[in-house]
């Protein structure tokens, strides 16, 4: 296979690849940032920012203390943390106890993605939503 391009084609090539990365990581950063503040209400408990559990990605195993799932929206990127997901839903009951959210960074929880979960999900079996795939709403 031989690229016919000549050396400036592919030097503008690797330019425009290097602009839409920057527009790429722009926009994953925008997205980090509107997620991160809408957890941010719902931490103060501001219900109306709300996500439903289809935007969620669940522990296979790890639960808050308060026996729901810990999950994050996957929209957060690469710097966000596990919370609960009773909290993320809005449906933490008034005065409840909860785990402190767990960093990316510092914390290595199996997520239900994860093939080696083999299934296992903290998912609520009543709220099967959809899975939300790496790097979805990025
Ligand atoms: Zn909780």
């Amino acid at each position: 296979m031989s690229d016919t391009r000549t050396d400036d084609e592919l030097r503008a090539a690797i330019s425009d690849g290097d602009r839409a990365r920057r527009v790429l990581a722009e926009r994953s950063g925008a997205l980090a940032k509107t997620t991160k503040a809408r957890i941010e209400r719902l931490l103060q408990a501001d219900r109306t920012a709300a996500f439903e559990s289809g935007e969620l990605r669940f522990a296979a195993f790890t639960r808050c203390e308060c026996g729901a799932g810990m999950a994050y929206p996957p929209s957060i990127g690469a710097h966000g943390e596990w919370n609960c997901s009773a909290i993320l839903r809005g449906k933490a009951p008034k005065g409840g106890t909860h785990s402190p959210p767990l960093a990316f960074a510092f914390y290595e929880i199996k997520s239900e993605a994860q093939p080696s979960a083999g299934g296992a999900t903290t998912r609520p079996a009543d709220e099967h939503g959809p899975l939300p795939m790496d790097g979805g709403g990025l």
